[in-house]
């Protein structure tokens, strides 16, 4: 019934890359455009895969590549700044007890993971290419690409992250707002003892954490106040990262050594958004980081971004009607179980930035982890 349906994808991250496939397995014609030449194959340092996301990584095919390359764990150590470990808690399987509470993994492996998977798909792939104009009428969109093609398609899935400009192009004017915290990170070598993520809480940053992403490797991370981006040189970041590392006990001092190279420290603002009402706009619709972003407390933005593609190529390969009932539906399932993600995510780090000393993290933790077991 869907043969004939064409969709064009914006955006090649997660979301993109897992709708994308999902589509394509269903038999429709897909189109991603994204807009580096290089797919973001290179980017990034680590990240956490809670078992959600693995669940979506199963439905797309990929989990056995993801569970070789990746490390999995089913805890996490909450230290004190010298590297005391003061608690030990297992994680919930938010993926279902068949898969592990948790993966990292190398980002740029995961990204060469999904585009595989997407040229696999026999999807058209356009690189360094963006939407330039998109006109729209009750059918379809026409899209004017930045290469100067022109092409009409049944439906435009905008991937194309927090930044999104198909978000405000179809008028949708919600903007990610900054939560106060920024982030400092690196990949460096996994000391043999870290086979869990560990986080101590307090010390000069807000909070220190690592999480291994494979046999040798893992990812690190430093959390502050955020400070105006134009005043930290980018030369500087080795000495930004390792000065605040540098506090920290336990495996600290193994990792902080291979804080020298500025170019191999990111440093991110963590943002919040949440478009509110639906998330479409006649046959445009949003997915992931597009529609709602969290900062990273709860390790839950790539999760939900795969969440929302599963639920949205479940919706449209399950009906011949592509309408505003449709995408509502979509927007209804989601919203219930992003919002509370979001605003846990926030609550967490807002509790941090005002200095509540006996607020009910791991309550707060405990139960958003228990409602994503749900089918989402
Ligand atoms: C510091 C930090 C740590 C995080 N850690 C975790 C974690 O541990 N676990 C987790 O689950 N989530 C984590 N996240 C969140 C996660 O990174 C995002 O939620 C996820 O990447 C969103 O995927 P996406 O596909 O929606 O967007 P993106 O990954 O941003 O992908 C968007 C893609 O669209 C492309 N693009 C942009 N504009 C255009 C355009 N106009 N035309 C075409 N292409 C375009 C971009 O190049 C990009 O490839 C973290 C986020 C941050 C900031």
């Amino acid at each position: 019934m869907n043969q004939a349906r064409t969709v064009l994808v914006v955006g090649g991250g997660a979301a993109g890359n897992a709708v994308t496939i999902l589509l394509r397995r269903a038999g429709l014609a897909v189109d991603l455009i994204e807009a580096r030449d290089d797919w973001n194959a290179t980017a990034g340092s680590g990240i956490t895969l809670q078992g959600n996301a693995l669940r979506v990584l199963r439905e797309l095919g990929v989990w056995e590549q993801v569970q070789a390359s990746g490390f999995g764990f089913g805890s996490v150590g909450i230290t004190a700044p010298d590297g005391t470990v003061l608690h030990v808690a297992r994680d919930i399987r938010t993926g279902g007890d068949d898969l592990p509470a948790t993966v990292g993994m190398q980002r740029p492996r995961l990204q060469r993971i999904l585009i595989d998977a997407v040229r696999a798909s026999g999807a058209s792939v356009r690189l360094g290419t963006t939407a330039e104009i998109l006109d729209q009428d009750a059918d379809g969109v026409s899209v004017r690409l930045s290469d100067g093609t022109e092409t009409r398609y049944d439906l435009v899935i905008a991937a194309d992250g927090l930044a999104s400009t198909t978000r405000a192009a179809i008028g949708i004017t919600d903007k990610p707002e900054p939560t106060g915290m920024a982030i400092w990170r690196i990949a460096a070598p996994r000391p043999a003892g870290v086979v869990r993520t560990d986080l101590a809480y307090g010390g000069p940053a807000y909070i220190a954490g690592y999480c291994p992403t494979g046999e040798s490797t893992l990812y690190a991370y430093v959390v502050e106040a955020n400070r105006d981006r134009a005043s930290i040189p980018a030369g500087s970041y080795a000495d930004e990262m390792r000065r605040l590392a540098s506090a920290y006990g336990g495996f600290w001092p193994e990792i902080t050594r291979h804080i020298t190279d500025p170019a191999k420290v990111n440093y991110t603002w963590f943002d919040r958004l949440l478009v509110e009402g639906s998330w479409h706009r006649g046959r445009v619709v949003l997915v992931g980081d597009a529609a709602h972003c969290c900062p990273p407390t709860l390790a839950q933005g790539a999760a939900l971004s795969l969440e929302d593609a599963w639920v949205l190529a479940q919706l449209l390969t399950g009906s011949d009607t592509w309408d505003d009932a449709l995408f509502q539906a979509y927007h209804e399932r989601r919203i219930a179980r992003v919002r509370p993600v979001v605003e846990a995510s926030v609550q967490i780090g807002q509790w941090q930035l005002d200095g509540v000393r006996d607020a009910d993290v791991p309550g707060l933790m405990g139960r958003t982890m228990t409602m994503l077991r749900e089918l989402p």
